[in-house]
Protein backbone atom coordinates (compact mmCIF):
# COMPACT_ATOMS: atom_id res chain seq x y z
CA UNK A 1 0.00 0.00 0.00
CA UNK A 2 1.24 3.33 -1.11
CA UNK A 3 1.80 6.43 1.99
CA UNK A 4 -2.02 7.40 2.33
CA UNK A 5 -2.33 11.45 2.15
CA UNK A 6 -5.72 13.07 3.25
CA UNK A 7 -6.39 16.57 1.55
CA UNK A 8 -8.76 18.76 3.36
CA UNK A 9 -9.13 22.72 1.57
CA UNK A 10 -11.02 25.42 2.76
CA UNK A 11 -13.92 22.99 4.30
CA UNK A 12 -16.76 24.70 5.61
CA UNK A 13 -19.74 23.04 7.48
CA UNK A 14 -23.20 23.94 9.34
CA UNK A 15 -24.85 22.05 11.95
CA UNK A 16 -28.88 23.05 11.97
CA UNK A 17 -28.36 25.94 9.90
CA UNK A 18 -25.61 27.20 12.15
CA UNK A 19 -22.01 27.30 10.44
CA UNK A 20 -18.94 25.59 12.52
CA UNK A 21 -16.27 25.18 10.42
CA UNK A 22 -15.69 28.17 8.75
CA UNK A 23 -12.42 27.12 6.05
CA UNK A 24 -10.64 24.99 7.75
CA UNK A 25 -7.33 23.08 5.58
CA UNK A 26 -5.28 20.34 6.70
CA UNK A 27 -3.20 17.89 5.37
CA UNK A 28 -2.16 14.52 7.07
CA UNK A 29 0.39 11.95 5.36
CA UNK A 30 1.14 8.19 6.02
CA UNK A 31 3.87 9.00 9.10
CA UNK A 32 2.53 11.94 10.53
CA UNK A 33 1.03 12.50 13.58
CA UNK A 34 -1.19 15.84 13.91
CA UNK A 35 -2.61 16.83 17.47
CA UNK A 36 -5.58 19.38 16.87
CA UNK A 37 -6.21 21.52 19.98
CA UNK A 38 -8.43 23.93 20.97
CA UNK A 39 -11.19 25.22 23.50
CA UNK A 40 -14.89 23.88 23.81
CA UNK A 41 -17.41 24.24 21.21
CA UNK A 42 -14.75 25.25 18.81
CA UNK A 43 -15.67 22.78 15.94
CA UNK A 44 -13.33 19.42 16.72
CA UNK A 45 -15.68 17.12 16.87
CA UNK A 46 -17.50 18.80 13.69
CA UNK A 47 -14.55 18.29 12.22
CA UNK A 48 -14.07 14.49 12.45
CA UNK A 49 -17.38 13.92 12.02
CA UNK A 50 -17.65 15.48 8.94
CA UNK A 51 -14.64 13.31 7.40
CA UNK A 52 -16.75 10.06 8.82
CA UNK A 53 -19.88 11.44 6.75
CA UNK A 54 -21.98 11.82 9.59
CA UNK A 55 -25.29 13.22 7.53
CA UNK A 56 -26.17 15.65 10.28
CA UNK A 57 -22.93 17.85 9.19
CA UNK A 58 -23.76 19.91 5.78
CA UNK A 59 -20.37 20.36 3.67
CA UNK A 60 -21.24 23.91 2.62
CA UNK A 61 -18.07 23.99 0.19
CA UNK A 62 -14.61 22.77 0.50
CA UNK A 63 -13.07 19.48 -0.33
CA UNK A 64 -11.75 16.37 1.30
CA UNK A 65 -9.72 13.63 -0.51
CA UNK A 66 -8.22 10.49 0.58
CA UNK A 67 -5.30 9.96 -1.92
CA UNK A 68 -7.56 11.88 -4.72
CA UNK A 69 -10.87 10.22 -4.58
CA UNK A 70 -13.22 12.65 -3.22
CA UNK A 71 -14.29 11.31 0.02
CA UNK A 72 -17.60 14.10 0.33
CA UNK A 73 -19.42 11.93 -2.28
CA UNK A 74 -18.89 8.71 0.00
CA UNK A 75 -21.25 7.53 2.27
CA UNK A 76 -19.56 6.52 5.65
CA UNK A 77 -19.33 2.64 4.76
CA UNK A 78 -17.26 3.43 2.23
CA UNK A 79 -15.27 5.71 3.88
CA UNK A 80 -14.67 3.05 6.22
CA UNK A 81 -13.93 0.56 4.32
CA UNK A 82 -11.27 2.63 2.16
CA UNK A 83 -9.43 3.14 5.47
CA UNK A 84 -10.63 6.48 7.42
CA UNK A 85 -11.01 5.30 11.01
CA UNK A 86 -12.60 7.76 13.82
CA UNK A 87 -12.29 6.45 16.87
CA UNK A 88 -15.20 8.70 18.65
CA UNK A 89 -15.42 11.18 21.98
CA UNK A 90 -18.18 8.87 22.48
CA UNK A 91 -18.52 5.99 21.54
CA UNK A 92 -21.79 3.65 20.82
CA UNK A 93 -23.19 1.05 22.64
CA UNK A 94 -24.19 -1.94 19.78
CA UNK A 95 -26.29 -3.92 21.96
CA UNK A 96 -26.33 -7.81 20.80
CA UNK A 97 -23.55 -7.80 19.00
CA UNK A 98 -20.27 -9.14 19.97
CA UNK A 99 -17.08 -6.99 20.07
CA UNK A 100 -15.66 -10.28 18.05
CA UNK A 101 -18.56 -9.99 16.00
CA UNK A 102 -18.14 -6.36 15.36
CA UNK A 103 -14.82 -6.20 14.74
CA UNK A 104 -14.41 -9.58 12.02
CA UNK A 105 -17.16 -7.77 9.96
CA UNK A 106 -15.58 -5.03 9.75
CA UNK A 107 -12.19 -6.43 9.06
CA UNK A 108 -13.79 -8.37 5.97
CA UNK A 109 -15.77 -5.08 4.52
CA UNK A 110 -12.26 -3.35 4.74
CA UNK A 111 -10.88 -6.18 2.83
CA UNK A 112 -12.98 -7.02 0.21
CA UNK A 113 -15.21 -9.98 -0.57
CA UNK A 114 -13.10 -13.13 -1.30
CA UNK A 115 -10.21 -11.72 0.61
CA UNK A 116 -11.95 -12.13 3.81
CA UNK A 117 -9.79 -13.13 7.31
CA UNK A 118 -10.08 -16.39 7.96
CA UNK A 119 -11.39 -17.46 11.42
CA UNK A 120 -8.05 -18.56 13.40
CA UNK A 121 -6.26 -15.76 12.20
CA UNK A 122 -8.63 -13.55 13.12
CA UNK A 123 -9.04 -14.82 16.86
CA UNK A 124 -4.88 -15.11 17.02
CA UNK A 125 -4.59 -11.44 16.00
CA UNK A 126 -7.60 -10.26 18.00
CA UNK A 127 -6.14 -12.03 21.21
CA UNK A 128 -2.32 -10.68 20.94
CA UNK A 129 -4.00 -6.96 20.27
CA UNK A 130 -6.14 -7.61 23.33
CA UNK A 131 -3.40 -8.75 25.29
CA UNK A 132 -1.12 -5.77 24.36
CA UNK A 133 -3.78 -3.80 25.45
CA UNK A 134 -3.92 -5.08 28.48
CA UNK A 135 -7.88 -5.89 27.63
CA UNK A 136 -9.43 -9.03 29.39
CA UNK A 137 -10.34 -11.65 27.44
CA UNK A 138 -13.79 -11.66 28.23
CA UNK A 139 -13.79 -8.52 26.18
CA UNK A 140 -14.20 -10.19 22.94
CA UNK A 141 -17.65 -12.06 23.68
CA UNK A 142 -18.95 -8.79 25.53
CA UNK A 143 -21.57 -6.75 23.53
CA UNK A 144 -19.80 -3.81 21.89
CA UNK A 145 -19.08 -1.07 24.23
CA UNK A 146 -22.24 -2.35 26.55
CA UNK A 147 -21.52 -1.80 30.42
CA UNK A 148 -18.08 -0.70 29.63
CA UNK A 149 -16.17 2.16 31.70
CA UNK A 150 -14.94 5.07 29.58
CA UNK A 151 -11.54 3.42 29.90
CA UNK A 152 -12.77 0.29 28.08
CA UNK A 153 -14.59 2.29 25.58
CA UNK A 154 -11.22 4.09 24.69
CA UNK A 155 -9.34 1.35 24.87
CA UNK A 156 -12.00 -0.77 22.25
CA UNK A 157 -11.53 1.94 20.09
CA UNK A 158 -7.62 1.68 20.25
CA UNK A 159 -8.05 -2.01 19.57
CA UNK A 160 -10.58 -1.57 16.66
CA UNK A 161 -7.64 0.79 15.13
CA UNK A 162 -5.26 -2.10 15.54
CA UNK A 163 -7.28 -4.51 14.08
CA UNK A 164 -8.27 -2.71 11.20
CA UNK A 165 -5.00 -0.79 10.37
CA UNK A 166 -6.84 2.27 9.17
CA UNK A 167 -4.75 4.62 6.31
CA UNK A 168 -5.91 7.83 8.16
CA UNK A 169 -7.34 7.61 11.87
CA UNK A 170 -8.68 10.59 13.85
CA UNK A 171 -9.11 10.11 17.48
CA UNK A 172 -11.60 12.35 19.09
CA UNK A 173 -10.78 13.46 22.73
CA UNK A 174 -9.44 9.69 23.24
CA UNK A 175 -8.01 11.20 26.27
CA UNK A 176 -10.85 12.44 27.86
CA UNK A 177 -12.05 10.41 31.26
CA UNK A 178 -8.48 8.04 31.04
CA UNK A 179 -6.63 7.91 34.13
CA UNK A 180 -2.58 7.36 33.76
CA UNK A 181 -2.49 3.96 32.89
CA UNK A 182 -5.29 3.93 30.53
CA UNK A 183 -4.02 6.88 29.11
CA UNK A 184 -0.13 5.41 28.45
CA UNK A 185 -1.90 1.49 27.48
CA UNK A 186 -3.83 4.50 24.25
CA UNK A 187 -0.66 5.76 23.35
CA UNK A 188 0.97 2.38 23.28
CA UNK A 189 -1.58 1.39 20.97
CA UNK A 190 -1.15 4.58 18.63
CA UNK A 191 2.58 4.46 19.07
CA UNK A 192 3.15 0.72 17.93
CA UNK A 193 0.82 1.56 14.88
CA UNK A 194 2.58 4.73 14.04
CA UNK A 195 4.45 4.14 10.80
CA UNK A 196 4.51 5.30 7.02
CA UNK A 197 1.07 3.20 6.05
CA UNK A 198 -1.09 5.53 8.92
CA UNK A 199 -1.61 8.99 9.58
CA UNK A 200 -3.20 10.22 12.76
CA UNK A 201 -5.32 13.06 13.80
CA UNK A 202 -5.29 13.14 17.45
CA UNK A 203 -7.82 15.59 18.78
CA UNK A 204 -7.35 16.76 22.17
CA UNK A 205 -8.72 19.50 24.55
CA UNK A 206 -5.44 18.78 26.97
CA UNK A 207 -1.58 19.17 26.58
CA UNK A 208 -1.07 15.78 28.41
CA UNK A 209 -1.94 13.04 25.79
CA UNK A 210 0.66 14.74 23.74
CA UNK A 211 3.36 13.48 26.08
CA UNK A 212 2.25 10.20 25.16
CA UNK A 213 1.44 10.58 22.11
CA UNK A 214 4.57 12.27 20.52
CA UNK A 215 2.71 14.83 17.74
CA UNK A 216 4.95 16.03 14.34
CA UNK A 217 2.35 18.84 13.57
CA UNK A 218 0.44 20.86 16.54
CA UNK A 219 -2.71 22.95 15.11
CA UNK A 220 -4.45 25.22 16.95
CA UNK A 221 -8.46 25.68 16.22
CA UNK A 222 -10.78 28.32 17.23
CA UNK A 223 -14.01 29.27 16.20
CA UNK A 224 -13.86 26.49 13.53
CA UNK A 225 -10.74 27.39 11.96
CA UNK A 226 -6.96 26.09 12.03
CA UNK A 227 -5.34 29.41 13.20
CA UNK A 228 -1.97 28.25 14.32
CA UNK A 229 -0.04 25.50 13.04
CA UNK A 230 3.97 24.37 14.35
CA UNK A 231 5.52 21.55 16.33
CA UNK A 232 5.19 20.01 19.40
CA UNK A 233 6.67 23.47 20.97
CA UNK A 234 3.06 24.94 20.06
CA UNK A 235 1.14 22.21 22.93
CA UNK A 236 4.04 23.47 25.23
CA UNK A 237 3.15 27.07 25.01
CA UNK A 238 -0.83 26.41 25.26
CA UNK A 239 0.14 24.17 28.37
CA UNK A 240 2.02 27.16 29.89
CA UNK A 241 -0.27 30.27 28.67
CA UNK A 242 -3.59 28.65 27.86
CA UNK A 243 -5.42 30.16 24.87
CA UNK A 244 -5.55 34.33 25.61
CA UNK A 245 -2.18 35.00 24.05
CA UNK A 246 -4.12 33.77 20.67
CA UNK A 247 -6.89 35.50 21.22
CA UNK A 248 -5.39 38.73 21.47
CA UNK A 249 -3.42 38.03 18.84
CA UNK A 250 -6.34 37.10 16.60
CA UNK A 251 -8.40 39.83 18.48
CA UNK A 252 -10.90 37.51 19.57
CA UNK A 253 -13.15 38.25 22.58
CA UNK A 254 -15.15 35.84 24.42
P1 LIG B 1 -15.62 20.71 20.10
O1 LIG B 1 -15.49 19.30 19.72
O2 LIG B 1 -14.48 21.55 19.65
O3 LIG B 1 -15.88 20.89 21.57
P2 LIG B 1 -18.08 20.59 18.58
O4 LIG B 1 -17.69 20.30 17.18
O5 LIG B 1 -18.61 19.47 19.39
O6 LIG B 1 -16.87 21.33 19.33
O7 LIG B 1 -19.17 21.74 18.58
C1 LIG B 1 -19.03 22.94 17.86
C2 LIG B 1 -20.33 23.69 17.83
O8 LIG B 1 -21.27 23.00 17.02
C3 LIG B 1 -20.99 23.84 19.18
O9 LIG B 1 -21.57 25.13 19.22
C4 LIG B 1 -22.03 22.77 19.20
O10 LIG B 1 -23.12 23.12 20.01
C5 LIG B 1 -22.42 22.67 17.74
N1 LIG B 1 -22.79 21.30 17.38
C6 LIG B 1 -21.94 20.29 17.15
N2 LIG B 1 -22.58 19.15 16.85
C7 LIG B 1 -23.90 19.44 16.92
C8 LIG B 1 -25.10 18.68 16.72
N3 LIG B 1 -25.05 17.39 16.39
N4 LIG B 1 -26.26 19.33 16.87
C9 LIG B 1 -26.30 20.63 17.19
N5 LIG B 1 -25.22 21.39 17.39
C10 LIG B 1 -24.03 20.83 17.25
MG1 LIG C 1 -16.25 19.28 23.29
MG1 LIG D 1 -15.44 17.53 20.79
Amino acid sequence: MSQPKLTIEDLQVSVEGKKILKGLSLEIKGGEVHAIMGPNGTGKSTLASTLMGHPKYKVESGSVTLNGENVLEMATDERARKGIFLAMQYPSEISGVTNADFLRSAINARRGEGNEISLIKFVREMEKKMSFLEMKESFAQRYVNEGFSGGEKKRNEILQMMMLKPQIAILDEIDSGLDIDALKVVAKGVNEMKGPEMGVLVITHYQRLLNYIKPDYVHIMMQGRIVRSGGPELAEKLEAEGYDWIKEELGIED
